[in-house]
């Protein structure tokens, strides 16, 4: 490949960071400037331009998803095949050096990796264990607290109490826990960055021959990287290194979670001779989305500072909307995407991002009831429905016997008559003999503490396992999991389940088989396919959902969003207690943190940009009344068009006239595809806006208002979305929860107000 070839696609200040010296380099630039293509082909000119092996590169990206991403580009740009570079998250990476490395990492072979919940359960069983209250030392906080020692580095015996009784509990737990994870060979997600950091810095000879291997180290959204990253990097960048980090300060959105934006400073200060980079030029945004960028950030206080603009066009306004609640939000969400994709945008040009995962679901349900296909990213994924954890439980057990937390999953699951007592017994049994559960059950049958029908029982399960593990010895993987659950008495459980949530899970079961089928190992890899595939689920969960192909609208947090771009972005729920979340409103560095969120949101969008919020919403499970962001107020109005003027649902309203003259309809607002009455609901939010307006209740209705809780006698429990005409023909369209949308005459409807 020329050189020419290589540059051609970069503007000059690009160029200079991609064919730069080597040498460490930090390229600081604000959103959509083109850090991860500077990345990207950096790794490309050095490869083809300086004759870098590809083994001797080591780049870490943000996501799998961006992971597979840059491996697809560097083999499009190269023509060679990805696999002989390391690209991947810190966890990811960290996995595999403890994969290769696992008995100088202390660890069993098979070890296995806990997720957030399985974290949780361990946590609890370790405060249960030393008996504290657990209302007292809650086990969230306990978990929250061990992470983040973990993200700075820290053992427990590492830590001082300075004579704090309450941090004397927390570092005991702490120590408990640790034990427990040893004992039973699982790790947590923070426990592999710090595990594979100390392997090398306890294994001189290790961190040597990485060292020389690894000379090109590379990172991107280096301004979320935590101590313990930064440290890695450190580590192993060593003093030979040429490392090439590239980040923007403006984009810094896990500092809730231990990212230290001021690695960026720090760098500068450990690397000597950082040449740094910047870049201003924005190609992904039209002219008003920066625009609206630029203002919102500038309301941020101890910015690095950048210039970003655009040669591009200036694009169409930025489009808010003013929701009267949640299901009114999603369905002009979705209303919107239909209403690109007829014009002929791809569904998965259409992202909609929203601040928190519980958002995520009444826009899931009216994208089904559209039957718009979508994806979602994080949240409750494949590989965290609890059937799928039950059947990869088995598999763990199955692979490792010591794994505590998936024994308990599903020593009694299907119920097979192992009681608490007995369950006790074997979990003081473990505990006073240090043992993992599995061991302890056997020790306590052959040493009789049991009654005679748990300790039955409880053999039988024993048995169960080894069956299992002989019979599937050797055969294909997706094989052993289509016997696992079939063996294991798991597929017939959820078969017994009745109705769609077993159905459901049925499904999903069998998902799993397919999703082992497809499943594709890594080239280096010593372990057995079944492990790999374990820790595969773990580690990808979210990102491998079985609809990859088939085009959809993609629906994430604003957090997973990051580096990522989208023709079409829908913000939801910008309601000041929702975004700013709650917590950081009264926290001037919340709040900043909060706003650099917003400025990742608004800067996904390439072409087309809406903003929404609701004034009332019921999310888990309480209605929340909510005033708009004042991120939408940071935004100059000149660049924003107000798809509707807000209204006051509160005040009840008694149907309407169906004129519409102005209002929604005059601005753009108002047809509804595939509603059963275009443009009268406007007429009906025109009435709502004049509350002097009154219209005679219909006859016999019991004074409907928008946004009221009925009941009807066959579709059970919903929610008024609009009010149509009086008397005789009044309409009511009303959102049953179970049974969706539909128009009745209110006549006939017999709804009774809740
Ligand atoms: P973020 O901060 O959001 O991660 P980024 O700085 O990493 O953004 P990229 O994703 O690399 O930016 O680039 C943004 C978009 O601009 C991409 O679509 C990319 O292909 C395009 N782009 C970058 N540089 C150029 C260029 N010189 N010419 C044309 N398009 C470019
Ligand atoms: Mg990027």
């Amino acid at each position: 490949m020329q050189p020419e070839d290589l540059l051609k696609h970069l503007n000059e200040a690009q160029r200079a960071a991609v064919s730069a010296l080597p040498g460490p380099i930090l390229v600081l630039a604000g959103a959509g400037s083109g850090k991860t293509r500077v990345l990207v082909s950096r790794i490309a000119w050095l490869i083809s331009q300086e004759g870098v092996s590809p083994h001797s590169v080591l780049a870490v990206t943000f996501t799998n998803k961006a992971a597979a991403e840059m491996r697809g580009r560097i083999e499009n740009l190269l023509g060679l095949p990805g696999g002989a570079l390391w690209v991947g998250t810190f966890h990811g990476l960290a996995h595999r050096l403890l994969r290769l490395h696992w008995r100088e990492a202390g660890l069993p072979q098979t070890f296995q990796i806990l997720d957030s919940d399985d974290q949780l359960r361990v946590v609890k069983k370790v405060v249960k264990a030393l008996e504290l209250d657990d209302t007292r030392w809650v086990p969230k906080d306990l978990q929250y607290f061990i992470n983040g020692q973990k993200d700075e580095g820290r053992r427990p015996k590492t830590l001082a109490d300075d004579g704090d009784p309450t941090r004397r509990t927390m570092i005991r737990v702490y120590a408990a826990y640790e034990e427990a994870c040893q004992r039973a060979g699982v790790i947590d997600f923070a426990e592999l960055l710090l595990r594979s950091f100390e392997l090398w810095r306890d294994h001189a000879d290790l961190l040597a021959h990485y060292q020389r291997r690894f000379r090109h180290v590379l990172v991107d959204e280096f301004q979320d990287t935590n101590s313990i990253q930064y440290q890695w990097v450190r580590l192993l960048a060593g003093r030979e290194s040429l490392p090439f980090v590239v980040g923007d300060d403006d984009q810094s959105i896990y500092g809730w979670r231990g990212a230290r934006v001021e690695n960026i400073q720090r760098y500068q200060r450990d690397f000597p001779g950082t040449t740094v980079y910047r870049l201003e030029q924005n190609y992904r945004s039209t002219g008003t989305i920066l625009n609206a960028a630029n203002a919102l950030i500038a309301n941020n206080s101890g910015r690095m500072g950048k210039t970003l603009w655009t040669d591009g066009v200036k694009g169409e306004p930025i489009r808010t909307y003013a929701a009267f609640n949640e299901r009114d939000e999603a369905n002009f969400v979705v209303e919107r995407i239909l209403e690109s994709t007829r014009l002929g945008a791809r569904r998965q040009d259409c992202a909609v991002l929203y601040r928190s995962n519980a958002q995520s679901r009444v826009i899931e349900e009216a994208l089904i009831a559209a039957r718009i296909p979508y994806r979602v990213y994080g949240g409750l994924r494949f590989f965290e429905r609890a059937e799928i954890k039950d059947a990869l439980a088995y598999l763990r057990l199955v692979s490792n016997r010591r794994d505590d937390g998936s024994f308990e999953r599903v020593v009694n699951l299907p119920t097979r008559g192992i009681g608490a007592k007995s369950l006790d017994i074997v979990r003081d049994t473990g505990k006073a003999q240090a043992l993992s559960l599995w061991e302890a059950s056997a020790t306590a049958i052959s040493a009789g503490i049991l009654g005679p029908k748990g300790a039955a029982a409880l053999h039988a399960f024993l048995a169960l396992i080894e069956k299992l593990a002989r019979e599937t010895a050797g055969l294909p993987l997706h094989e052993q999991v289509d016997r696992v659950i079939a063996g294991s008495g798991l597929l017939d459980h959820f078969r017994k389940e009745k109705g769609e949530r077993g159905e459901a899970r049925v499904e999903n079961l069998e998902e799993l088989v397919s999703a082992a089928r497809g499943f594709t190992r890594e080239e280096t890899s010593e372990l057995g396919e079944l492990d790999e595939f374990l820790a595969h689920a773990v580690l990808e969960s979210g990102e491998g959902q079985a609809s990859e192909w088939e085009d959809s609208v993609q629906m994430m947090t604003l957090h997973s969003a990051k580096g990522l771009e989208f023709p079409i972005v829908c913000l939801v729920g910008l309601e000041d207690g929702l975004f700013p979340h709650q917590r950081s409103i009264n926290d001037i560095g919340g709040l900043e943190e909060e706003r650099r969120l917003a400025y990742v949101g608004v800067t996904r969008a390439m072409h087309r940009l809406y903003l929404t919020y609701a004034e009332q919403r019921r999310l888990h499970g309480v209605d929340q009344y909510g005033t708009p962001s004042r991120f939408i107020s940071e935004i100059p109005t000149e660049l924003i068009e107000e798809v509707r003027p807000r209204v006051q649902v509160s005040r009840p309203l008694y149907g309407s006239s169906s004129s519409s003259g102005h209002g929604a309809g005059a601005s753009g607002y108002g047809s509804r595809a595939g509603g059963a009455s275009s443009g009268s609901r406007a007429g009906a939010y025109q009435g709502a806006k004049d509350p002097g307006r009154y219209v005679e209740p219909p006859s016999g209705g019991a004074g409907m208002k928008l946004g009221q809780r009925v009941r009807h006698g066959r579709f059970g429990e919903g929610v008024v979305l609009r009010v149509d005409g009086n008397g005789q023909g009044a309409q009511v369209e009303v959102n049953f929860e179970h049974s969706g949308r539909k128009v009745l005459m209110l006549q006939y409807a017999n709804l009774e107000p809740i």
